[in-house]
């Protein structure tokens, strides 16, 4: 069970927060400032069959897998959640989620709307999801021009996949324009911190109320 982030200090039920947007959006600097700055949480790192990008990192960023050991994976039960993206193949592997959660901590996931709506139906009660929204489409063009990692003919495509992407906005219990980095990590904090509360995830608070109870008693 995790502690901190709650009223007692007590123990609590682990959660898993789903950050999903169209590329650009700014969701993986977002990602980066949570786990850098909330303790308790820890990322789940993906697998996928698309090609590395420069700068990404190997068993970090994602596992970059082929097609046979993807379908390996899912065939035997190792992925928890599993979509097509952009053709490429993306999926959550079940086991690191659950030893996460088990040991009480918080989890972390950078995905789509088709695999936020199988966690939902999994594990409705543990799913926090937050949806991010550009400013504008320019802005949005803009940031993945900027990020360099793509070619012309790429980032069109994402522009264009962009708008299917957003219509899937009503399905997430939050949703949060990113018009500047540092409020956009504000209100995403504010959501966690709010969502660590909830009486049902603070498993020790029946035993604390009961010794105040006693304490009031005497
Ligand atoms: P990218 O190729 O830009 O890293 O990711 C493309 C899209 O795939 C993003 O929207 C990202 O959130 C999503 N994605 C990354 N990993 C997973 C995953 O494991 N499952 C699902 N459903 N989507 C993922």
């Amino acid at each position: 069970m995790a502690s901190g982030g709650n009223t007692t200090g007590g123990a609590r039920r682990g959660l898993m927060f789903v950050l999903s947007s169209p590329s650009g959006a700014g969701k993986t600097t977002l990602s980066r400032m949570l786990l850098e700055k909330m303790p308790g949480m820890r990322l789940s790192v993906s697998v996928t069959t698309r090609a590395k990008r420069p700068g990404e990192v190997d068993g970090k960023d994602y596992h970059f897998i082929d097609k046979t050991k993807f379908d390996a994976m899912s065939k035997n039960g190792e992925l928890l959640e599993f979509a097509t993206v952009f053709d490429h193949h993306y999926g959550t592997p079940r086991k690191p989620v659950e030893d996460a959660l088990a040991g009480g901590e918080d989890v972390l996931f950078d995905i789509d709307w088709q695999g936020t709506q199988q966690l939902r139906e999994k594990a409705r009660d543990d799913v926090v999801s937050v949806f991010i929204l550009p400013p504008s489409a320019a802005d949005l063009e803009k940031r993945l021009h900027t990020r360099a990692q793509d070619s012309d003919a790429v980032i069109a495509g994402r522009m264009s996949r962009a708008s299917h992407e957003l219509s899937h906005w009503a399905e997430y219990d939050y949703v949060v324009i990113n018009t500047e980095i540092d409020s956009a990590y504000a209100e995403v904090a504010t959501i966690l911190k709010a969502e660590r509360l909830k009486r049902e995830r603070q498993t020790g608070l029946s035993a604390f109320v009961r010794d105040l109870q006693k304490q009031l008693a005497k």
